[in-house]
């Protein structure tokens, strides 16, 4: 095969859904490993994460499942887009692999045209973040966070330190950078996920939240600093924080 756009790691136990996608992200030019339980694809993920443009993700699957994959595997391969196939409809699962580290989740049925949307974009991110991982950004402030995309970290606005993932550091960058600029979520979805979708996507909702945990303090009763523009979508203000 010449030049694949990517490798994705398809892990999803359904023999059915599996042959669809593989065959699917084939005829988009992805070179695909599926494997067909959670602890084979944990198994190739350590042994070489960095082999992997992307991963789909499905959560309920032998040996091990979505959720544990993620937690084990977030803090050995950070920079790795993960896309989260769920059966559920329920929030609180997106909502808990989002937290895991997932960068963003498709519920079960799904469009086929729509995940390889997301497909696409999640490879050309994983390919942005190992580029920008050579040329790392200055340090910038969002609300009362300090970002630091070299050490992809942020001081947050009750001082403490942590990683954060690529996701995360784009978004508050594309905030930063935007300044008083009204921004829809598709244009977020866009500029940080590298698609535009069609469909409703609360994937953007629950990074914002995440961003507001470090930018404000807890205890803050007054306006975030990345507001909510009812039926628009979010703007970022530095007026009025220190
Ligand atoms: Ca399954």
């Amino acid at each position: 095969m010449s030049a694949s756009k990517g490798k994705v790691l398809l892990v999803e136990d359904e023999p059915a859904i599996g042959e669809t996608l593989q065959f699917n992200l084939e005829s988009e030019g992805f070179e695909v490993d599926w494997k067909r339980d959670g602890l084979s694809a944990f198994d190739a993920l350590c042994q070489d994460s960095s082999q992997f443009d992307a991963v789909i993700l499905d959560l309920m699957l032998p040996h091990l499942n979505g959720f544990e994959i993620l937690a084990r595997i977030r803090p050995l391969a950070e920079r790795l887009p993960i896309l989260v196939l769920s059966a559920r409809s329920l929030d609180s699962d997106k909502v808990k692999a989002l937290e895991l580290g997932a960068d963003d989740y498709v519920t079960k049925p799904f469009s086929l045209q729509e995940l390889m949307l997301r497909a696409h974009g999640l490879v050309r991110r994983g390919q942005w973040a190992r580029a920008s991982q050579r040329k790392p950004t200055d340090d910038f402030r969002l609300g009362s966070a300090e970002f630091s995309p070299a050490s992809h970290t942020v001081k947050t606005a009750a001082g403490e330190t942590v990683k954060i993932t690529p996701t995360e550091m784009l978004l508050a960058q594309t905030f930063a950078q935007n300044e008083e600029r009204v921004l829809s979520r598709n244009e977020l979805l866009e500029q940080v996920w590298q698609y535009s979708s069609g469909t409703e996507t609360r994937t953007v909702d629950v990074f914002v939240a995440k961003l507001r945990r470090y930018t404000d303090k807890p205890s803050e009763q007054s306006t975030p600093a990345i507001e909510t523009v009812r039926g628009l979508g979010y703007v970022y203000k530095s007026s009025g924080k220190k």
